[in-house]
This record gives C-alpha cells, structure tokens and sequence, in this order.
C-alpha cells in the first residue's frame, strides 16, 4: 500500500474522477489502481471561485514496489505507515497486582483508563462530578434557570470539560505514534461518526459525545474497571522513601475515606482549582505557566460562509465555515481566536459560584445560527501574574467575578457591541444584526469593567483588522460577551521523562490542568502516555 497525499480536485468533482486523479498523479494506468482508501479530505479555500478538496489517499497498486521507486524523493509518495496501535504490555493472567487510580473522567482520564482495562490492569476511576446523563440536566439547569451545581457542570462530571462541546477532534501536537488514530479509532467504536478518522477538521458535536462517554464507561467496566462519580479527592499523602524519595501513598476522598494509592494519574482538568491548591500544601512541584484571556464573539455562521466559501457557502460538503485569526497588537499582545464553534452557541462554563465565564459548543450538525469563537490575548506569569504558582488562579477568579457583577450578579453574561468597545462607550438597549446565543441571558454594558486594559486595547486594535479578513467580522452590531478566562491551565504540575511528578513518584500528572494538553484529542493522547509508562512501571514490579 502507498499513500499519496496532497492530492487536489475540484469541490464537486464526480467520483469516478478520483481514481482518474490518481493514475495521472502516479503515472500510472487507472487498471493498476486496485483498491483507494481515504485517509483525510480537507480543503483549500483560498481562492473562493475554485475551491478544492485535498486528499490523503492509500491506495492499493499492482505494481507498488515500482512505483514507490519511480516516485523516491516525492514527499507526497511514500509507503503506508502502520498506524495500528500496539499495547506495551499485558498483565500477565490473573494479575493481582496494585490497581492504578485515574482522577477525572475527562478525556485524558478516559483515555489513561481505556488503555489501563485493555492492558488488563482494572483501574479505578474517581470522578468528582455526575455521571453524564445526571450531569447534563445539571449542565442545562445553569444554562436555564441560572442555577449553579458547583461540583456538576460545564466544567466537572463524566466526560470532563469538553462533553459540551463542539467537539473539535484536532490538534497540532507531535504524534509520530499515531496514538490521535487510537484515539479516533476508540470514539468511533464509542458511536462518533466514521469521518471523524478521514476529515482534516473531525468534531462530532455534544449529543453524540455523551453518548460515546457512556460507551467508553461500559467498555472499561466490561473489562474490570471501577468507576466511584460524586467523589471527589480532596488530600494526597506523601511518604519519603528510605532513600529520601517522595512518594504518593494515598488519595483521601469526599466520602470521608482514604484509598491506599501508589500509582495514580490525575488528570483534573484546568478548573480543579482546590486540587491544584492541595497539591501545593503538599509540596508537589508546580508553576505558573501562561494561558489568554478575553471574550466571545459571534457573528451570524452565514456571514462567515459567504466571507470564506464566496459563492460555494452553504455547499453541503463544506459545511459550516470556521476561521483562525491572529494579530499581533502594538502593545506586544497577540490577538487570536481560538475554539471557534461554527453554527453553535456560546455556553455558561463556570464551576464557581459567583463567577461568570464563556466558552462555545455545537451540534453535529452545526446548524444553530451563529458561529462563535473565543477571541483571546495572551497573558504570562512574569508580566501579568507575578506571585507563585497559584497566581494565575487568582487572577481568573479575579476577572470572572467582576463578570459576574458586570452581568447582574445573576449568571448573565455581561456583553458589549463592537460598535460601542471602538467608539470606548457602554452598550444598552436591544441588540441589532446579532442577537446573542448565550443562556441564561446577555447583559449589555462595558466589558473594561471584566478584562484588563491591555485586553480592551487590543481588542479594539485587532477588530478592524480581523474586519478586513473576514467581511462584517467588525460590523457594529457584533456581540462579544465575557469572559473567556479558561483557555488553558494557569499552572504546569511538572513532570520528568519517566512521566512522573518531578518531586512525588507515584503520581502521574497529565492532560489539560497538568498543562501538559489543549483540548479534547490532545488530553486523550496524553491520556494514553502516561498509562501506557504506568501500565509499565506497575507491570514490571
Ligand atoms: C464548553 C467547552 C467547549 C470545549 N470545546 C472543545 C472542542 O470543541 N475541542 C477541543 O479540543 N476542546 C474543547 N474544549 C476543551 C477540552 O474540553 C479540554 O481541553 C479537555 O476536556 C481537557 O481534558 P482533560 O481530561 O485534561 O480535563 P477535563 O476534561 O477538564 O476533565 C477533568 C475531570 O476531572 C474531574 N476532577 C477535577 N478535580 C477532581 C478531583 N479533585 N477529584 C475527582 N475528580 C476531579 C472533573 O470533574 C473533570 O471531569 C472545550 C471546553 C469547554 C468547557
């Protein structure tokens, strides 16, 4: 098998065109093709009136010693790579060894536990919010009634902090393993759908990824894991070894309990605020690292299909449009969007009461009204967020409840017309072109009451520019609501090569709130290194 990738044809070629493509690109006569798997479609909308879909193909030859040698030095042609994932160990039969403990349930979590079960290792899963089926209806009563469930929403519960999501499955990380296949491969199994292993941009929406959630626990229960929902880990004991090596001993939970625990990957997420703060009492090595902050913004999703597809917007193979922006403002901050949610809508995300935060998700279908995307500046510890590990935790929880106060004090969000952030003026009144998709309500007023000047500033600089990009992008009536201020995780729980807590063996410190992730498929890849090392250290005792 070959895989030849980079293989352009018009948007609406027929399909028999493809294997024509093919031939011609190879040299070859379209007899020799005998078989043609798509790997990956993207598209090249730089030009809007010849839009083209991108390929990456393995194809099948009758001849592919030959061909591979006619074509050495093409970088677009090259043997298949093998993309099967392989275990690193097996516990041997009737293992009874040490369990390994999973904190969270998120994506990382569910990924360390999946590849735990599989490797037969029966781990145990703690989980500190509901499981997803609960949780959703906690999830909605935020999003509904303004009701806040502090340990089952947005953020905490089976499924972790993307459940309600876009469920955007890319990411830039290094993957020479093609452990992101594994990853996809797994979902698939789960019940996403199957383009999600063929299309360039995969995401699978909300309502099929609480479905997947349930599948992936029935899978680990089936192979001897153990899932404990609505129980949380308060406390780590750590115990010095002989040799003066720190090392975890056991986890003590919300039920008043405390498990024995040697081995354990925590994976909490980026809101586990209290955690990261017990984590520091007990000496475990953490730092500030840098994350953005700033608002959401939304646009009718048909203004964005026409500014990036012209005259093939609405063309059912191209979906909803979705952009990356980025500038880089005078005062040295960079502008970006980040997590755009085409035809979705912007969601309540808080795990804190008192505190308003945004983020965005769609359906499937991505079919809701508006397109919306976090627009974003970045922040660092040194310049922004001086004082230790924890500052940047501060810091969020600082401009969060100012939105809330700016919103009403009752779990809107405060929002703000782009007319009136240029013109440095306090919006009122109705909205116009853009109503607002965020529940339980958008209060219109001045964002500089919730997001620092540096972040006013920039905005107001990029937004014309962004303008220029994208047509309307800037209109006056576009609605940005606040504030965007969990990005990522303020701190990095450092960890060394063997993927341990660089001062407390035992503990495994992975996914979005280790810093060591950025979004769902980068924390379920990180979630299946560090089981697989665990699976090894525990194996090898
Ligand atoms: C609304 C929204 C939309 C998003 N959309 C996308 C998207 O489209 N694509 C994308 O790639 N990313 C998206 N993200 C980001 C993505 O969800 C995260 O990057 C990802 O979930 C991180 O995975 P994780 O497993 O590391 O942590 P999390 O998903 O945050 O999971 C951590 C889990 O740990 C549990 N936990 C925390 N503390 C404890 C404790 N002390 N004891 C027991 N359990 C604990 C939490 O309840 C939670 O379930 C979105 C996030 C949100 C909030």
């Amino acid at each position: 098998m070959l895989r030849l990738s980079d293989l352009a044809l018009p948007l609406d070629h027929p399909p028999e065109a493809l294997e024509a493509a093919i031939a011609t690109r190879l040299g070859i006569l379209p007899g020799e093709i005998e078989s043609v798997t798509t790997v990956r479609r993207g598209n090249d909308a730089r030009k809007k009136s010849a839009i083209k879909l991108i390929y990456t193909l393995d194809v099948a030859l009758t001849n592919e010693a030959e061909v591979l040698a006619r074509h050495a030095g093409d970088p677009h042609v090259r043997p298949t790579p093998d993309t099967t994932y392989q275990h690193p160990v097996h516990a041997p039969e009737g293992w009874s060894g040490e369990r390994p403990v999973v904190i969270g349930a998120g994506p990382c979590g569910l990924l360390a536990a999946l590849i735990l079960a599989q490797m037969g290792l029966r781990p145990i899963i703690i989980e500190r919010g509901k499981a997803v089926r609960e949780r959703t209806k906690d999830t909605w009563g935020l999003w509904r009634q303004g009701v806040l469930d502090a340990e089952s929403n947005a953020q905490f519960g089976e499924g972790g902090a993307g459940t309600f999501s876009d469920g955007k499955l890319y990411s830039r990380i290094k993957d020479p393993r093609h452990l992101g296949r594994k990853v996809l491969t797994e979902f698939v199994k789960a019940g996403a759908p199957e383009d999600i292993l063929t299309e360039a941009h995969p995401h699978v929406g909300t309502f099929r990824l609480v479905t997947m959630v349930i599948s992936i626990r029935e899978t680990i229960e089936s192979l001897g894991g153990e899932y404990r929902f609505g129980t949380r880990v308060e406390d780590f004991e750590v115990e010095t070894d002989a040799d003066g090596e720190r090392h975890l001993s056991g986890l003590h939970l919300s039920d008043g309990s405390v498990l024995a625990a040697r081995h354990v990957i925590m994976a909490v997420g980026h809101s586990a605020r209290d955690t990261f703060h017990r984590l520091h009492d007990r000496g475990i090595f953490m730092e500030a690292k840098p994350f953005a902050i700033g608002v959401r913004i939304e646009h009718p999703q048909g203004w964005i299909d026409t500014a990036r597809f012209g005259p093939c917007a609405g063309n059912p193979i191209l979906g909803a449009a979705s952009y990356a922006l980025s500038h880089k403002s005078q005062n040295g901050r960079t502008v970006y969007s980040f997590c755009m949610c085409p035809g979705g809508r912007v969601v309540a995300a808080t795990s804190e009461e008192g505190r308003v935060v945004t983020n965005g998700m769609s359906q499937y279908s991505r079919a809701e009204f508006n397109a919306n995307s976090a627009l974003v500046v970045d922040i660092d510890p040194t310049r922004d967020y001086p004082g230790g590990p924890l500052a940047g935790i501060a810091f969020q929880r600082h401009w969060e409840s100012l939105a809330f106060t700016a919103g009403g004090s009752d779990y809107k969000a405060p929002g703000q017309k782009v007319s009136d952030l240029l013109a440095g003026r306090a919006s009122s009144g109705d909205f116009g072109a853009v109503v607002p998709s965020y529940q339980p309500g958008v209060k219109l007023t001045d964002l500089s009451l919730c997001l620092p000047d540096y972040v006013i500033e920039s905005l107001r600089e990029a937004l014309p520019v962004f303008g220029r990009q994208i047509r309307g992008y800037d209109h006056p009536d576009v609605v940005m609501t606040g504030v965007e201020a969990r990005t990522s995780s303020p701190v990095r729980i450092t960890r060394g090569a063997d993927l341990q807590s660089l001062n407390t063996r035992g503990l495994y410190p992975a996914g979005e709130g280790a810093g060591y992730a950025g979004g769902i498929l980068s924390a379920a890849v990180d979630g299946i290194r560090v089981a697989e090392a665990l699976g090894q250290v525990l194996v090898s005792a």
